[in-house]
């Protein structure tokens, strides 16, 4: 059995990564708030103008990574659409909301293509879930199922050798809908090797090309070392001094601009502190 503090600390490191997203989501909503003030302010001395650029490049860098993680979840790892395989001849596929449901019927409809044949509603006390049926025809290929990512509770396999395709997963491993519509389950779906994969692309650490011609096992491995980046409590600490000096700067820049310069010369700091031990954590993560 596992003591009461290795269990604490398996449980902060299976959070820490969605810790991590949320406080970065936060704090763009925050300043997303603040915007058009920010913008308002623009240019009023030299000290201004410096931090205002600060201010946007912070903004539009969270803005990135908050769009791509949380709200496009677009995944650069190349396993063979995982994500799309459920378990279970009879399982369910995606779940659909009612209203994502009658945007995909409009979309199918516009195709030419059946409705019933792609979406099924079942009849549970009055209410109706909808899901996304699944291609009993196309069972999960054993490639697929033998290297498949980890989720982020580390277990490597959700489906099994009797998955089965969501009905949207086009031949060329594509998502029928993806253009249209992206079902909020699928968008909010997060394996670890994916997301950690897609936070190191995010951060700058890696290039896509990078993974050109890698084993998933691989890639699982950096997966996990990523994970170090995220739960190391030096950068937690590093990453909360930045937030909170941050949100001052802003702070100070939208009330009267005295003391900018302090901010920003400690705000540097910080960022050096946190790059420096950025790379000491990579350099022993990268395989
Ligand atoms: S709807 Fe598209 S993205 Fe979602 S599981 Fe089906 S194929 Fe995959
Ligand atoms: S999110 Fe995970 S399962 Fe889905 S495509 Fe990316 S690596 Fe594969």
């Amino acid at each position: 059995m596992l003591g009461s503090s290795k269990r604490h600390k398996k449980r902060a490191q299976k959070d820490f990564f969605r810790d991590w997203l949320y406080r970065k989501y936060l704090l763009a909503r925050w300043l997303d708030y603040q915007g058009k003030q920010i913008i308002r302010m623009r240019g009023k001395s030299r000290q201004h103008e410096k931090a205002f650029r600060l201010i946007l490049e912070t903004r539009a860098g969270l803005g990135k990574i908050v769009k791509s993680l949380v709200l496009d979840c677009k995944c650069i790892v190349d396993c063979g659409s995982t994500c799309c395989y459920f378990p279970g001849r009879r399982g369910l596929g995606v779940f659909l909301s009612e209203e994502e449901a009658e945007k995909v019927c409009s979309i199918l409809e516009k195709m030419g293509l059946r409705r019933e044949d792609y979406v099924r509603a079942l009849d549970k006390g009055g209410k109706k879930p909808h899901f996304a049926r699944l291609n009993k025809r196309r069972r999960i290929p054993e490639v697929v199922l033998a290297r498949s990512p980890k989720l982020l509770s580390d277990e490597r396999l959700w489906v099994n050798k009797n998955s089965y395709a969501c009905m949207f997963l086009k031949e060329d491993n594509a998502c029928l809908l993806y253009d249209r519509l992206r079902p909020r389950s699928c968008a909010t779906f997060i394996c670890k090797t994916g997301s950690m994969v897609n936070a190191l692309f995010l951060l700058g650490v890696i290039r896509p090309s990078y993974l050109d011609g890698r084993k998933i096992s691989e890639i699982n491995t950096l997966a996990d070392r990523a994970t170090t980046l995220f739960s190391d409590e030096g950068m937690f600490e590093l990453d909360h001094k930045i937030a909170v000096c941050f949100m001052d700067l802003v702070k100070l820049y939208l009330k009267s601009g005295k003391g900018l310069s302090g901010k920003m010369k400690e705000l540097l700091e910080l960022g050096l502190e946190y790059d420096l031990r950025r790379n000491r954590i990579l350099r022993g993560i990268m395989p």
